[in-house]
């Protein structure tokens, strides 16, 4: 155990020392049809609350305009059954960010979200942080979820030791719970979906790599970038609260970058841009919830 502790504290050095960022497509490919069974035929989003900021937060060079982040979560759609991408979040932990200035949260959308986790085959969870872990962690039926739901190691070991928030923290015998894996870089992890080592916005944090029935191609950047602009510009986040490897986030910004100039059969999703998810909502790239 120690041994792998210190295989993962050495390579998330070399990681960011080099601050290198470039998962080659061709294997993202390759791994996205090497499990057996159906490839996914949908990809649907779900908003559960938001969060406004001004823009010279989320974006660094940014004015005072407010920009409306949501909370979101996706549901990989298969022929007989589906795969979460993240948990969102109920409205209690939502609260607990700003609880004097209640934020935006749509109840409803929660519930349908926790349905769909209730009604999925796997869950991943990207990365340790509230908005996209405390759906399952906050859950009733916690172990019940935790049963399907596939966390990376490093993820396990912030929620254990560095958790987002204190009620969020979860002892050893909560983790053992879930499926823990350990993986250097890429990990096919169902039909059609590959998760991408990407520590940066945090030490846990990865992308997921999504290939359709149809061909199309959707890579979930998570957080690496706030919004779009982050990845057009090329300029990372401003707020004063986010202790992000600032090398590492721009390498990926660089990458996300280059696949939008490259790669037209690429979607890219951030999980906190607005327009985006309303973009791709209107022209059916992403569809709605279904239970
Ligand atoms: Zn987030």
């Amino acid at each position: 155990m120690i041994d792998v502790i210190e295989a993962r504290a050495e390579r998330t050095a070399a990681g960011s020392s080099a601050a290198t960022f470039n998962p080659d497509l061709a294997t993202l490919r390759a791994l996205g049809t090497a499990l057996p069974g159906p490839l996914p035929v949908a990809i649907n989003g779900v908003r559960v609350a938001a969060s406004v900021r001004p823009r010279k937060f989320v974006i660094e060079g940014g004015d005072d305009t407010p920009v409306t982040m949501p909370r979101t979560a996706f549901q990989v759609r298969y022929p007989d059954c589906s795969v979460m991408i993240d948990s969102g979040l109920d409205q209690a932990t939502h609260n607990s960010f700003s609880p004097d200035k209640p934020e935006p949260y749509y109840a409803e959308q929660f519930t349908a979200l926790r349905h769909a986790l209730d009604e999925a085959r796997l869950i991943i969870l990207t990365h340790h942080h509230a908005d996209h872990v405390a759906g399952v962690v906050t859950a009733a039926n916690f172990s019940a979820l935790a049963a399907k739901t596939i966390i990376a190691m490093d993820v396990a070991d912030c929620l254990m030791n560095s958790p987002h928030r204190p009620h969020l923290k979860l002892a050893p015998d909560a983790i053992a719970k879930f499926i823990v894996l350990d993986y250097p870089q890429l990990y096919p992890v169902a039909p059609g979906i590959v998760l991408i080592r990407a520590p940066g916005h945090s030490p846990d944090s990865q992308m997921v790599y999504i290939r359709l029935q149809s061909g199309q191609e959707i890579l979930h950047s998570v957080d690496s970038a706030w919004i779009m602009d982050n990845i057009r510009l090329v300029k990372g986040k401003s707020a004063p609260w986010v202790k992000e490897d600032g090398a590492a986030i721009m390498a990926q910004l660089r990458w996300l970058k280059s696949l939008t100039e490259t790669e037209s059969n690429v979607t890219i999703l951030v999980t906190h841009d607005d327009e985006l998810f309303e973009r791709l909502t209107r022209n059916g790239t992403i569809g709605q919830l279904k239970t």
